[in-house]
């Protein structure tokens, strides 16, 4: 970019309601927020269970940085892997049922270290069209092949993956599409990857804590092993509501990854409280089950508020329920009113999405009330 020509760029985004930036929280991750200076009930975070700020979470934050401070210091191969990183890889293995767990910093760079160490120049990647920005970067920065097949489309990815090549496969989706909020048809494409002799890693950022009895995600509830789905990503930052993320799998692979995987490896590793805070919060998830069962119960009041006030929805039983919309000054407008009337839901616009999709993304958590679904349907009656 020539700098002579960024005022131009920055005037045209907004001229094509696609200029983005930031809003300023004052209070806690919750459903009722202080957000420029103006109260409002939120409908667009990523916190499904109400974690973010349970006071058991935050005491187990407090005390561990009390005892090894903020900063961990050094990367997790240096000095810098502590009691609270190792009890938490542990605790994550057992949770998903894999022999072992690495954390990384983020979910982002969860997905760059893994993609990177198991394939290359010479292999092939097959990718949902629909995956998250970091599973499109990983798969570019590794430069091997790149195959995109239409969102969930099973015959086109066995077709691709049926023609003659060499060279590793790596089989690549989000385990819960996390602007659309359905599932990737992850048991069949176990049973592909298997056929083909490829890698299958399934993201699962929107899953875990909210999917499955124990919360441990898509691969809980579709009953998937280890030895079904090798590469599980799992975020920290959402419904956990912590920071940081994880890949679960066999001894072997998480061997592999600390030696090869450059994201964990020359980094720093995630502050220790976070991982004890992380802890604290997985005891919840398990324990909780009310969590999950209640955040079901306020999709259902929504989805069918929603189809009775006409609005186009999508095939999703997650917390993720956009309202699909179509063009950006549509979605943005839609966003706006919904904010006079103190209530704040993102328009998402492409890129993040196809062009001609833009929708709000609506998300649940835990902690909404009935009342608040309610307030939600009657703001949407009025646009
Ligand atoms: C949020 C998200 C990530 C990135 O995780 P961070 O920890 O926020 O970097 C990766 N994949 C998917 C599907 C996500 O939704």
């Amino acid at each position: 970019m020539n700098p002579n020509n960024i005022p131009q760029f920055l005037a045209q985004k907004k001229q094509q309601h696609l200029y983005r930036s930031t809003r300023l929280a004052e209070s806690a991750q919750q459903p009722l927020m202080q957000i420029d200076g103006q109260s409002f009930l939120t409908f667009c975070s990523n916190d499904y269970l109400g974690l973010a700020n349970h006071p058991a979470v935050v005491k187990a934050f407090v005390d561990a940085a009390s005892h090894v401070g903020v900063g961990s210091g050094a990367a997790h191969l240096i000095n810098g892997h502590s009691i609270y990183h190792q009890q938490l890889e542990e605790e994550l293995a057992t949770f998903t049922g894999r022999q072992r767990a690495l954390l990384f910093s983020t979910g982002y760079m969860a997905n760059l270290g893994v993609v990177n160490a198991l394939v290359q120049r010479g292999d092939k990647i097959y990718a949902d069209r629909l995956n998250h920005a970091s599973l499109v970067d990983a798969a570019l920065l590794a430069r091997a092949k790149l195959s995109r097949y239409p969102h969930n489309d099973l015959v086109d990815l066995q077709q691709k993956l049926g023609k003659q090549q060499s060279g590793d496969k790596l089989i690549l989706c989000d385990g819960v599409f996390s602007m659309d909020g359905d599932v990737a048809p992850v048991t069949q494409m176990a049973k592909l990857a298997k056929q083909h002799q490829a890698w299958f890693m399934v993201d699962d950022a929107h899953g875990l804590g909210v999917l499955g009895k124990r919360g441990a995600g898509l691969l809980e509830e579709q009953g998937l092993s280890q030895d079904d789905v090798p590469v599980l990503m799992g975020t920290l930052g959402k419904a956990v509501g912590t920071a940081g993320a994880f890949i679960a799998g066999s001894e072997d692979l998480i061997e592999y990854l600390k030696q090869t995987a450059r994201t964990w490896i020359y980094t720093t590793a995630m502050p220790a409280a976070i991982a004890a805070a992380t802890s604290a919060s997985l005891k919840l998830i398990e324990k909780e089950t009310w969590r999950r069962e209640k955040l079901q119960a306020l999709i259902q009041q929504f989805r069918s508020g929603a189809e009775q006030l006409g609005l186009q929805l999508m095939p999703s039983y997650t917390a993720i329920q956009p309202i699909l919309l179509g063009d950006n000054a549509t979605a943005v407008q839609a966003s706006k009113t919904l904010q006079q009337q103190g209530i704040l839901v993102t328009a998402i616009r492409p890129p993040t999405v196809p062009e001609g999709t833009a929708r709000l993304r609506v998300t649940f958590s835990a902690s909404h009330t009935e009342a608040d679904v309610n307030r939600l349907l009657d703001a949407l009656a009025k646009l």
